[in-house]
């Protein structure tokens, strides 16, 4: 299919891609790197009266680390964020969640500012932004503000950002020194969306054991989802087996997908119980190896 007709406006300031967005409200889409959107549009999907193109707004394609964060640009394309020696060098995770986004080609055009902005529960970028408890700047008639990434995801494909506001900017937090970071998931196949995947962050104290730990999952609930009280559980323990299966248990909880179409509740369960113990494993080693370096 073809799709409908629309407006293309193509402006060259923030400031004027904000003006044309108020002006059309929700009737008007944001064209980032147009992987989600133009299937979409091509499929009547979606049938805006316009599409507001970023691609010729200078300033949001830098990737920056300042005062513990790495500043992504919202036009940044997902295969610069993977590449990016800053960024990975602040936060290896990034890299390893981004392997599991499409495929290069898509990565090639996708943008980071459109991945969190289409907010697909099962897209691993938004589920990194949740455990790293980052944020995004989102620009709107009255001016920019931050939004955390708690306070971002409202439901799948469904974020709290107003009609007239536009993603300028992705803040990820780089990981503490001594801290170590997993991305795992499992998908039918190498690229496809994930039927579940888990973000693990662990943090070692001077005894060895667990200082810190965040856990969040794609692909389990309609938002990506940060498992506090899985988490809890590891405080204080040194680092094991039995406990890393203590909280994949706990973190079954969030489970609680609609769409039964892809996998059951009781398999995401499942991939929750092995995901979690092997995301852990691994987080755990990374900042075991980074507390010797
Ligand atoms: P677009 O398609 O241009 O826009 C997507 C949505 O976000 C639109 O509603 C748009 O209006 C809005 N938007 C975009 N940018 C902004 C902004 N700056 N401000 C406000 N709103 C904005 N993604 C994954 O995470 N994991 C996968 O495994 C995966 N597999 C894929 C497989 C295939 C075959 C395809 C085609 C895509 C896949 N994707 C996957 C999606 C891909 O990562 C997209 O690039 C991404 O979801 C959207 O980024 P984009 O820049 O292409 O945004």
């Amino acid at each position: 299919m073809k799709p409908a007709s629309f407006e293309l406006i193509r402006p060259e300031t923030v400031e004027d891609a904000v003006a044309f967005k108020s002006g059309y409200g929700a009737d008007a889409s944001v064209l980032a790197g147009g992987q989600s959107l133009v299937p979409m549009l091509n499929f009547r999907l979606a049938r805006p009266a316009a599409l507001v193109d970023l691609g010729a707004v200078p300033g949001l394609d830098g990737i920056r680390l300042e005062d513990g964060l790495i500043h992504v640009g919202a036009m940044v394309r997902q295969t610069a964020l993977e590449q990016s020696e800053v960024a990975v060098a602040a936060c290896p995770l990034l890299r390893e969640a981004l392997h599991h986004v499409a495929h290069p080609v898509i990565r090639n055009r996708g943008t980071v500012g459109g991945t969190i902005a289409h907010a697909d529960a099962s897209a691993e970028l938004p589920t990194v932004l949740v455990a790293l408890h980052g944020s995004v700047v989102a620009a709107g008639p009255q001016g920019s503000r931050t939004v955390s990434a708690r306070e971002l995801f409202d439901f799948h494909l469904t974020t709290s950002l107003e009609p007239d506001e536009i993603l300028t900017e992705v803040r990820f937090p780089a990981l503490a020194r001594g801290a170590g970071g997993a991305f795992v998931e499992v998908a039918r196949r190498h690229g496809d969306y994930a039927l579940a995947g888990v973000c693990a962050i662990v943090e070692l104290d001077d005894d060895s054991r667990i200082g810190a730990a965040r856990l969040a999952y794609s692909g389990v609930a309609a938002t990506p989802v940060e498992a506090t009280e899985a988490a809890a559980v590891l405080v204080g323990e040194p680092p094991g087996d039995a406990v890393f299966a203590e909280a994949g248990e706990r973190a079954t909880g969030c489970v609680d997908v609609i769409d039964e179409e892809q996998a059951s509740i009781a398999y995401r369960k499942q991939l929750v119980r092995t995901l979690t113990r092997r995301a852990l494993a691994e987080a755990s080693h990374r900042a075991s190896t980074s507390r010797g370096a």
